[in-house]
């Protein structure tokens, strides 16, 4: 009886897969117009050196505001634009627009874009950076690409042969979500990552007391170190996580603390803030 009630109940509160199907396939229809509808906006999050007092970089973020479906999360739109390829117009998009903003900046400060593995595997990807950078002006140096383990799932060589094209036009390249894949430590040996970023993950469970997590971040930073790496955490959210992460040797920090993904006017104006405090002190 019980086993009648739950599965009729339960039903009644599912959405029918016709259904979930059904909204999946408009989301990728207004997808596909969503560049031509300029419904794409870049949002940058300040990447801090340790001490928290110097905005090293901004990582450029994706946020896609449709007319018909609203703000639409990364999380759901990203996969979708992988799996239909999309991710190839649009990722052109976000470097180009990144690249040109981080050119607003001063020298110093880089720009972290993200790339997922289809744009990475896409014969003429390292090319296409290069001409966006002539294109734009911005320096090599100054440019991050920040790829996941994920790149060296379907084909690890032509992975491995486009991240070595993309560092030698002089960018760097940071491993994302470090921890949470496939973590494959044999491509640290070869591929000059000039960073390792720490997933929130870690980051939280190290500041809830877990154990694991604070012995795998103390790890992670040997590691980085000794290959001639940095280490950035991701997702510190208050000051005892800074605080700990900082005590840890992570050389940069990402999160909520330092500053949420905002937009590139106000990336700007937290640059100005920066070095009017700056030369107040010198
Ligand atoms: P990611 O590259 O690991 O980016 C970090 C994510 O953590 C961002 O989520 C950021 O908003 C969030 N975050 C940063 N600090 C904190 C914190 O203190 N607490 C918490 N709870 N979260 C924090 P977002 O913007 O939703 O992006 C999610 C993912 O979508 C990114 O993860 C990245 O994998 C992907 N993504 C975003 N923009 C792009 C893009 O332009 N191209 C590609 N290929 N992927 C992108
Ligand atoms: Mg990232
Ligand atoms: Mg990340
Ligand atoms: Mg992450």
């Amino acid at each position: 009886q019980a086993k009648d009630l739950g599965g009729a109940e339960h039903c009644g509160f599912e959405p029918s897969l016709h259904a979930l199907a059904e909204e999946q396939r408009q989301l990728e229809d207004s997808l596909r117009s969503a560049l031509d509808n300029d419904e794409f906006e870049l949002v940058y999050q300040p990447v801090v050196d340790a001490n928290g007092e110097t905005v090293v970089s901004f990582e450029a973020l994706l946020r896609w505001n449709s007319r018909l479906h609203g703000h639409v999360s990364p999380a759901k739109f990203i996969p979708m634009a992988e799996e239909t390829r999309l991710i190839l117009p649009i990722g052109k998009w976000v470097l180009r627009e990144a690249c040109k903003r981080a050119m607003q900046w001063p020298p110093h400060v880089m720009v972290n874009v993200n790339v997922a593995p289809p744009q990475l595997l896409e014969p003429g990807f390292a090319k296409m950076v290069e001409e966006i950078l002539d294109e734009t002006g911005l320096p090599a140096d100054r440019l991050e690409i920040e790829v996941t383990e994920s790149v060296f799932l379907s084909d690890a060589t032509v992975a491995r042969t486009a991240l070595e094209s993309i560092m030698s036009l002089g960018c760097s390249v940071a491993l994302d979500d470090f921890g949470t894949g496939y973590s494959s430590l044999g491509y640290l040996r070869t591929l000059r990552f000039s960073t390792i970023k720490v997933d929130r993950l870690f980051v939280q469970g190290a500041a809830q007391g877990n154990r694991e997590s604070l012995a795998i971040i103390r790890a992670v930073v040997a590691m980085t170190e000794s290959l001639g790496m940095t280490t950035t955490a991701e997702g510190v959210e208050n000051a005892d996580e800074a605080a700990l992460i900082r005590g840890l040797g992570c050389t940069k920090i990402q999160g909520y603390y330092f500053g949420r993904p905002m937009a590139a006017r106000e990336a700007i104006s937290m640059l100005h803030r920066e070095a009017t405090q700056r030369s107040r002190i010198a």
